[in-house]
């Protein structure tokens, strides 16, 4: 065993999209724990990361290394790796059709071979961390997007992940919402799961993030400590968002 080992190493990442560049020598690593926070204009290229980081989408060049081990292209262990990667979007991207408990069980039960009754117990724990136990047995399309979005955050956590990836998860959610999805993730990132969360949420930064980094026109241009970021940033680019955003 390695203590100093990073969970995440993204060394010399590059990706296109027909001829435009979209990721530019992406090179980073997370430390087990950590809370790292990506900010950035539209079209910077955090989706993509993210996406690249759980294999959503292919890269170009460079590697991308998750607790030791470098991210296949397919295949049998792909999944495997996958789901130790758990991932919240924007758009909560619940199965519809099944209730809010299944939705928390389906992946225990089909990828990891869970018992339906232990996964059950299980789900119930976290939909009970994320303060939506009482809609357990209903359809998504009855409760609020703040309470779906925890769901889906429970979700994520079934599958008991070294690393959640987060795009914006309250970015579709009306204001009075985003507070109650952004407690959940602070006591997320409070309880030492290690997470990488999109987001221009500066409380959420200020809180619970260890380090922001800045991503403009697919390169990251600027990572430091929340404080430092928001305070004093270094780069043009950086100062420019800030003003539009704060
Ligand atoms: P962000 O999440 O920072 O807004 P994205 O990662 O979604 O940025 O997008 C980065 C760039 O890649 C944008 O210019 C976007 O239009 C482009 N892009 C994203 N997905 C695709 C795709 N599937 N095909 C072509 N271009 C894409
Ligand atoms: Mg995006």
């Amino acid at each position: 065993m390695n203590d100093t080992r990073p969970l995440v190493e993204i060394d010399m990442v590059n990706k296109y999209f027909g001829t435009h560049h979209v990721l530019k020598d992406i090179t980073t690593t997370v430390a087990e724990g950590e809370v790292v926070v990506v900010i950035g204009p539209s079209g910077s290229g955090k989706s993509t990361l993210c996406r690249a980081i759980n294999r959503l989408e292919t890269i170009d060049s460079g590697t991308i290394t998750i607790d030791g081990q470098q991210l296949p292209e397919e295949g049998a262990q792909l999944a495997k790796l996958r789901s130790d990667v758990g991932m919240v979007f924007q758009s909560f991207n619940l199965f519809a059709h099944k209730t809010v408990l299944d939705n928390v069980t389906l992946a225990p039960i089909k990828v990891r071979r869970m018992k339906k009754a232990d996964a059950e117990k299980r789900a119930m724990e976290l939909l009970t961390r994320v303060g939506v136990e009482d809609h357990a047995h209903k359809m998504p399309a009855q409760l609020s997007g703040g309470q779906q979005q925890r769901v889906a955050i429970a979700r994520s956590l079934a599958m008991d992940p070294k690393l959640i990836l987060l795009d914006e998860p309250t970015s579709a959610l009306d204001p009075e919402m985003i507070n109650e999805v952004l407690d959940v993730m602070v006591e997320l990132a409070r309880a030492g799961m290690t997470m990488i969360v999109v987001t221009h949420e500066m409380g959420f930064a200020r809180k619970a993030a260890d380090r922001v980094i800045f991503m403009s026109d697919g390169a990251v241009v600027e990572e430091a400590e929340p404080d430092q970021f928001f305070t004093n940033p270094t780069s043009e680019r950086a100062k420019d968002f800030l003003s539009k955003i704060l």
